[in-house]
């Protein structure tokens, strides 16, 4: 398959245009490391005037959406020791989180004495939806650029119900830990628009009670929740503006107590399901869900390219994968 040779992009990437170097249209138009310094700096400083502004005035000062992965665990150590955030952890069990992974949760969120909150939606629910997902793609084909099907289901419930639970809690900041190949610098802050939201809401969650019907409601917002009696959180994805380098990283959460899971794959350390969605993807789309991030993360310099590509184009543990399409079809 035809590849960028500079970055990883395949050929069957949607909208992707080659020069006579074969480099790709995203990475002739990438303004290159040091404008990314000037810019991660800038929203650096912007971030740390907002926790100025808002520290110590809401229930938590931040909702961190903790999946147990390495680079949310680096995040919530990040908040809490660097910037002594009064940080509440929650994490959504989709019925597919190792064993390790819960661990790791377990010994992070003691470690760093902050409060944690599991939510394990029901998986009857859960699992018509993957299933669902798993035959058909039931967004626009633009969602579905950078994350699988599978993915973008899990990740809207995951948003809204942390946005839903930092409203009724009144936390003036939701984290992510997306890396920065996740997170385009230019949203690493955002502040939630009500009007923006009800919109993006709709986009995940009409094909999701198209699925399963009312019982999805809990985990999103309720037409209440759009009333002036609520201020809407900043989103924040702190990794697109930090340090971010992978030793440093394993180095760090290592000493929480933090043990890579052997069960999931290159692209994972916290979801067993992912293997799966991924298998999925790349035969409905032509391409690993992954590219794109994986891309952008070596386009920026922060993996190597060959690092990259061998991560992308692994063949899926057949094990793993046997194990969630068991779990899926369990009556
Ligand atoms: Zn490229």
């Amino acid at each position: 398959m035809k590849r960028c040779t500079k970055c990883i992009l395949p050929e069957t990437f949607p909208g992707i245009k080659f020069n006579d170097e074969g480099v790709c249209n995203f990475c002739t138009s990438f303004k290159g490391v040091e404008h990314m310094e000037v810019k991660k700096q800038e929203y650096r400083q912007r971030f740390e005037s907002l926790l100025h502004e808002y520290k110590g005035k809401g229930t938590y000062d931040a909702l961190m959406c903790y999946s147990g992965g390495k680079d949310s665990t680096y995040t919530l150590a990040i908040l809490k020791e660097e910037y002594g955030l009064d940080v509440l952890a929650l994490t959504i069990d989709n019925g597919f989180l190792p064993g390790q992974t819960t661990e790791n949760i377990n010994n992070v969120v003691g470690n760093l004495a902050i409060d944690h909150l599991l939510l394990k939606p029901r998986f009857d629910i859960l699992k018509k939806i993957f299933r669902e997902c798993s035959e058909n793609s039931i967004y626009p084909p633009k969602t579905l650029e950078r994350a699988s099907t599978i993915c973008t289901s899990c990740m809207g419930i995951v948003k809204f119900s942390a946005l839903r639970l930092s409203l009724e809690k009144n936390i003036p900041f939701i984290a992510f830990g997306w890396s920065p190949g996740q997170a385009p610098i230019t949203s690493s802050i955002m502040k939630n628009n009500p009007q923006m939201i009800k919109m993006m809401q709709r986009g995940v969650f009409d094909p999701l009670h198209k699925i399963v019907g009312d019982e999805i409601r809990p985990y999103f917002l309720e037409a209440s929740h759009f009333t002036s009696s609520y201020s809407f959180p900043y989103n924040i994805s702190p990794l697109a503006f930090l340090e971010y380098d992978e030793t440093v990283i394993f180095d760090r959460i290592g000493q929480l107590g933090w043990e890579p899971p052997k069960d999931t794959d290159a692209n994972s350390t916290n979801c067993l399901l992912n293997s799966f969605a991924n298998k999925v993807h790349k035969k409905q789309f032509g391409f690993h869900p992954y590219a794109f991030e994986m891309a952008k993360l070596v386009r920026e310099g922060y993996v190597e390219r060959e690092v990259a590509l061998e991560k992308i184009t692994s063949i899926e543990d057949k094990t793993i994968v046997e194990l969630v399409e068991k779990k899926l079809e369990e009556q």
